[in-house]
């Protein structure tokens, strides 16, 4: 058939709509019921000149036009199960908010709050007043400053402290963070003159000391985050490029990535320098995210020396780059919590979850797979698999934390297709493909979830 014919086969608007298939969401919303007919129509009509394609009758079309119908009706940014065992899942929002960040934001977003009103004298306050306190607390830096995220920090302390001058950096530290961040590009954008010192795995003191000018206006240190040099580098250490940076007075920036409060390596996790390490140090002005492995919002947290800070501070791009009320809540809650690191570690989701036990998890993950196996045995090969959880968010790349999984091998379909239908249910669940079976880490399956995934899997390979 030619696509005159195959167009005419296409039923009208009135007739698809007026089918069973459609009947909820007539009853529902007339208008846009049409409009999805409409829709789907165009969709169709589009095939067929494009493809030759030959277009399925009115109750197909009916029943794809509801579908439609449906998830224009459901939250497009909605809740979804993460069984990869990437904790900070970039791409699932990161890190979850603890209980008491989650009441924060719902009371600030639904009543009027002192976000910038100091209430002893009833004059315009600062909205940065109900963090800095805390963050001079946890981390001992002499002042601090929140912003919109780690990205929009760097950038700003960048335009702040060293734009129409030279920042010297390590090319070993010239990484891209994902998203297109990549630190030479930001650094240009800021308006700064990158210096470049060392190679790609070794660089020393002294090749920092070589490109120091009446010019340098930084020396920077940035975190290598989502990857390593591994063999044959040298590094400076935070140390010696501080001695430097005191020698010519230059003040020393690090942009840490993931701000972690905590010493990982006591819950056996590889170290990670900790932002009071840092600070210690002697590092004249940190950034770092809110949500990585601090486990708070969005927010990018500048600690540092008072005049550095101030500085920052007062330039215009801050504006720009402003905290919203909600953050300001999350950010203020999280923080409380670690002012007791083992508190912090009990209610912050982030830390719970990197530091769950391998008993706990071999047992959900035991549990898991029975329940599986009673409801889709004869679908599906279902088994129990040690397996390595990621931190994600570019912190700690390498780190392999030892978790459990349940593989699923689907009988009828092939992992791919039932990975992708999984994606599709309400509500999605994301998992891992290896050799053709499903895994599901438990490691990032909250609890309570299991029953909608034994749901899901039900259906999805009925
Ligand atoms: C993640 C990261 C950033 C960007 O932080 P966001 O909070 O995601 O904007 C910047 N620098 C480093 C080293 C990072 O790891």
């Amino acid at each position: 058939m030619g696509p005159e014919e195959l167009l005419r086969l296409l039923p009208a608007v009135h007739e698809v709509l007026q089918r069973e298939e459609l009947a909820p969401a007539v009853a529902r919303d007339r208008l846009r019921a049409r409009d999805c007919v409409r829709r789907v129509l165009e969709e169709w009509r589009e095939r067929i000149l494009k493809e030759g394609a030959e277009p399925p009758g009115p109750a197909e079309l009916a029943a794809q036009a509801a579908a439609l119908f449906e998830r224009r009706e459901r939250p497009s940014l909605r809740r979804v199960i993460n069984a990869t065992g990437v904790v900070l899942h970039t791409n699932l929002g990161r890190a979850l908010l603890s209980p008491a960040a989650v009441e924060a934001v719902a009371i600030c977003a639904a009543h009027y709050s002192n976000l910038e009103m100091d209430l002893t004298t009833g004059e315009r306050g600062s909205r940065y007043s109900h963090v800095v306190e805390l963050l001079q607390e946890i981390t001992g830096a002499e002042a601090a400053l929140v912003v919109n995220n780690n990205a929009a920090a760097v950038f700003l302390c960048l335009a702040a402290l060293a734009a129409g001058r030279e920042t010297v950096i390590s090319r070993g530290q010239l990484v891209e963070i994902g998203g297109s961040f990549r630190v030479p590009e930001v650094m240009a954008h800021s308006g700064t003159r990158l210096v470049e010192v060392g190679t790609t795995n070794k660089t020393y003191l002294s090749d920092y000391e070589r490109a120091i000018t009446s010019d340098t206006a930084l020396l920077l240190k940035v975190h290598p985050s989502n990857y390593r040099v591994l063999g044959f580098t040298r590094e400076v250490s935070t140390a010696e490029l501080v001695s430097l940076g005191r020698k010519y007075g230059i003040p020393v920036m690090e942009d840490l990535g993931s701000g972690c409060f905590v010493d990982l390596g006591e819950y056996g996790l590889g170290h990670e320098p900790t932002v009071q390490d840092e600070v210690a140090a002697g590092v004249d002005l940190l950034t770092f995210s809110g949500d990585k492995l601090l486990g708070g919002p969005q927010a990018g947290i500048i600690v540092g020396r008072a005049d550095l800070v101030r500085e920052v501070a007062r330039h215009p791009l801050n504006r720009a780059v402003r905290i919203d009320k909600m953050t300001l809540a999350a950010l203020e809650a999280t923080l409380r919590a670690y002012r007791e690191p083992e508190r912090a570690r009990q209610e912050i989701p982030t830390l719970r979850l990197l530091t769950l036990s391998g008993e706990e998890l071999a047992r959900r993950a035991a549990r898991l797979s029975e329940l599986l196996g009673e409801k889709i045995g004869g679908r599906a090969e279902v088994g129990v698999k040690e397996v390595s959880s990621q931190v994600g968010g570019g912190a700690l790349p390498l780190a392999e934390l030892p978790s459990w999984g349940v593989t699923v091998r689907p009988l009828r379909v092939s992992a791919a297709r039932a990975a992708e239908k999984l994606r599709q249910v309400e509500p999605p669940v994301l998992t891992r493909i290896q050799d053709e079976n499903l895994i599901l880490d438990l490691r990032t399956v909250l609890p309570g979830e299991e029953a909608e995934i034994v749901r899901a899997l039900s259906q999805v390979l009925a």
